[in-house]
């Protein structure tokens, strides 16, 4: 759907030639195929950078030599063209599906998390995105994404000594990563151009492959804007608020007119958050410029456009003064045939003086969506004035591809089929099929999982702990930390406020209790960034630092660096027990607890966001209240207490009841129950056909054209 130039920095060997097509298709990373395949080519630089087109740059011919008479290689490479070819040529859900839209969907996001080496996602909206665009190449609908490539990308966290975070950003080179520069129908890479108050900015549009999906990625780091430029696309959520405002003009107008010059006519918009609103404007603009009346072009835009809210945390709506926006979209009023005003208004949020991007998008969705049902509850809440009604929802649901553990992968081919994402979707029925697993191979898949994960903690302390000064002996002491048969709690997520990071440490004399009982210990693994503007995020990180360090919690509570979707895959797949407690009603829907979930990693959570549906009863626990609760002292202090008692009374004593195989028959049987009641149910497939039957059906074909 859209051209590359053929520009790869790096030559391969006859006979190797499509493992650039594989390095440069970011299928490889849900494959067990591919992941193998680039593991066999050079396992140490593999495991270091996880980047095939770094990987395929570095090897020596030496290596190549090797390479080219290593049965295991050839094999390998083989068995993963196979499968790639499978993936690429076989039939889809699409393709069996009766009706479809009359063109592709354009989806918009300002972060998208596809893999950890293109670090431009900051926590859960960008994973959702890369999921999203994964499970839509799985189903093979036709969507094309846009985005921003953040060069600077999203910071990566080290804590010092005395518990502060540090911040670093990294410095992407594109040529190091699998994007590819989209190739202008005049000759070389394609480039758009947005009007700024006196100068044009440019962008150079990128592309990255993900299975049958492209996501273009729009870069003003580029020679021809002026150094003052250049930067607009740098940071990820970066903090000048007039420089958030640039960047997300240019995300909108620039996703229009990129897909524009590519001659590519979406069918249906799919806006994620305020970020991406200003794209409305360009689509109006463009439809006076073509002679309608703007109340016409509104109307127009509304029946193919579909807005997704994903959280109810003020932070993460954009809203700006109005002083700001009047200095940028003068020109955008002008094509609009409006006034200045009148464009400004479009924005209102009833408060009268702000330029609110959700009540834009709002004023140009014919659907407004939430991700949870609760969560659609509390956006009709706040939005059903400009909304006109209730607002939707569409569940939330993740990659399960991507996030399920190897071995239950491997099962599931092996009963399924290659294709049991899709299939599980047409026969939901089929997981029940888990039920009848021995709980001794669910306990020994989980066990494995579980040592591997282990194993990658100790390292990565090892790691911190050397940058930190330690000893050797410090540092071989860490062997013996965190022990496999110890209950293992985990907790990991974005340290925004609302998510209470420190709720488990409100008691710390009866956590330790808990913890340190010398019959049936249990131990927690935490991780998490703070915003580098977020001053509270950052105190959770210190207190949680001290805690780990101190002698009564030593080595029974860890703190890991740097939490990102890797550290995500090994540590929902790998502890025992995963902890969520945000305040509700403000989890708009949290994924991490369903990848969780689908790995029968049991939840122990607050009931809100996804686990309101989520829980049965059977699959994990609830504690602590629902309801929102003005008393934030009272509300924490009473989940806190509420935490303590469900785990000291029901997960400590149901994980030691062993068989005489040692076997936690009670526990299996729920990790069972927990797959089962999530594989399907919470999987983004799920999500992209209630999408799909929802929107972009519906606005696709034209059903709300009068
Ligand atoms: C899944 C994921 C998230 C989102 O999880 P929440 O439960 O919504 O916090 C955030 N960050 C990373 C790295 C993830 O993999």
């Amino acid at each position: 759907m859209v051209p590359v130039l053929p520009i790869v920095p790096f030559e391969v060997p006859a006979g190797f030639e499509r493992l650039v097509e594989m390095a440069y298709d970011l299928w490889w990373s849900w494959s067990p195929e591919g992941r193998d395949l680039w593991a066999s080519l050079d396992p140490v630089e593999w495991e270091r950078t996880h980047n095939p087109v770094h990987l395929l740059a570095s090897i020596e011919p030496t290596r190549w030599e090797q390479i080219r008479n290593s049965e295991v290689v050839l094999d390998r490479y083989h068995a993963a063209l196979d499968a790639y070819d499978w993936y690429h040529n076989r039939e889809t859900w699409f393709d069996r599906a009766p009706n479809k839209p009359s063109g592709p969907i354009a989806y918009l996001c300002t972060e998208y998390g596809v893999h950890d080496t293109l670090p431009i996602y900051s926590g859960g909206l960008g994973i959702l995105a890369g999921d999203h665009a994964k499970s839509a190449s799985d189903m093979g609908i036709p969507l094309v994404a846009v985005g921003l490539l953040y060069r600077r990308g999203y910071f990566r966290q080290e804590i010092d000594l005395d518990g502060e975070q540090q911040h670093f950003y990294p410095v992407l080179d594109p040529r190091q990563l699998p994007l590819l520069p989209v190739a202008s129908p005049t000759g070389g890479q394609l480039r758009v151009g947005i009007e700024f108050p006196g100068r044009t900015v440019h962008a150079a549009v990128w592309r990255l492959q993900v299975g049958r999906v492209p996501v273009l990625l729009l870069d003003t780091d580029i020679p021809e804007n002026h150094p003052a430029d250049r930067p607009i696309t740098h940071q990820l959520y970066v903090a000048g608020r007039e420089m958030r405002f640039c960047q997300e003009l240019v995300l909108g107008v620039g996703a229009v007119r990129a897909l524009a010059a590519l001659g590519i006519e979406p069918a249906v918009w799919h806006v994620n958050e305020g970020h991406a609103a200003m794209s409305v404007l360009e689509r109006a603009a463009r439809l006076v410029e073509a002679g309608e009346t703007l109340e016409n072009a509104r109307e127009r835009i509304r029946n193919q456009t579909v807005f997704t809210l994903h959280t109810p945390v003020p932070a993460g709506n954009e809203v700006f003064e109005r002083g700001l926006a009047a200095k940028y979209l003068g020109p955008w009023a002008a094509r609009m045939k409006a006034d200045l005003e009148e464009l400004l208004g479009l924005a209102s949020d009833g408060a009268g003086d702000r330029f609110d991007l959700g009540a834009l998008a709002i004023r140009f969705a014919r659907v407004t969506n939430g991700v949870s049902r609760r969560h659609g509850e509390v956006v009709t809440a706040d939005w059903q004035h400009l909304i006109g009604g209730p607002a939707q929802a569409v569940t939330n649901g993740i990659h399960t591809p991507t996030w399920i553990g190897r071995e239950a992968g491997a099962l599931l081919v092996r009963k399924v089929g290659r294709s049991w994402p899709t299939r599980l979707l047409e026969n939901p029925d089929l997981v029940e099929e888990a039920r009848s697993l021995p709980d001794s191979q669910i306990w020994s898949m989980h066990r494995r999982r579980k040592e591997l994960f282990l194993t990658y903690a100790r390292e990565r302390i090892r790691t911190q702990l050397a940058r930190l000064g330690a000893a050797p002996d410090e540092l071989r002491a860490v062997d013996q930390l965190l022990p496999a048969d110890r209950l293992t709690l985990g907790f990991a997520r974005r340290f925004a406020t609302y998510k209470r990071a420190t709720l488990m440490f409100s008691d710390t004399a009866r956590l330790e209790s808990i913890l340190t009982d010398p019959q049936r210990p249990v131990q927690i693994v935490i991780a998490g960034k703070a915003h580098p503007a977020d001053r509270h995020g950052q105190e959770f990180v210190r207190r949680i630092a001290e805690l780990a360090a101190s002698p009564s919690l030593r080595g029974y509570v860890v703190m890991l660096e740097d939490y990102d979707a890797r550290m995500a895959r090994y540590m929902t797949q790998g502890v025992d027990v995963w902890v969520n407690n945000p305040r509700p009603p403000l989890e708009a829907s949290g994924t991490s607890g369903m990848k969780a979930a689908i790995n029968g990693t049991l939840n122990l959570s607050v009931l809100d966001g996804w686990w309101v549906e989520g829980f049965n009863g059977k699959n994990g626990w609830v504690f602590g209240s629902a309801e929102p609760n003005g008393d934030w002292e009272q509300a924490d202090a009473a989940d806190a207490a509420a935490f303590y008692d469900v785990l000291e009374n029901e997960v400590v004593p149901l994980y030691y009841d062993r068989d005489p195989d040692g076997v936690p028959v009670g526990w299996t049987e729920r990790m069972k129950e927990s797959i089962v009641s999530t594989l399907v149910r919470f999987s983004a497939h799920r999500m992209l056909k209630d999408y799909w039957e929802m929107a972009y059906l519906p606005l696709g074909t034209g059903l709300f054209e009068s």
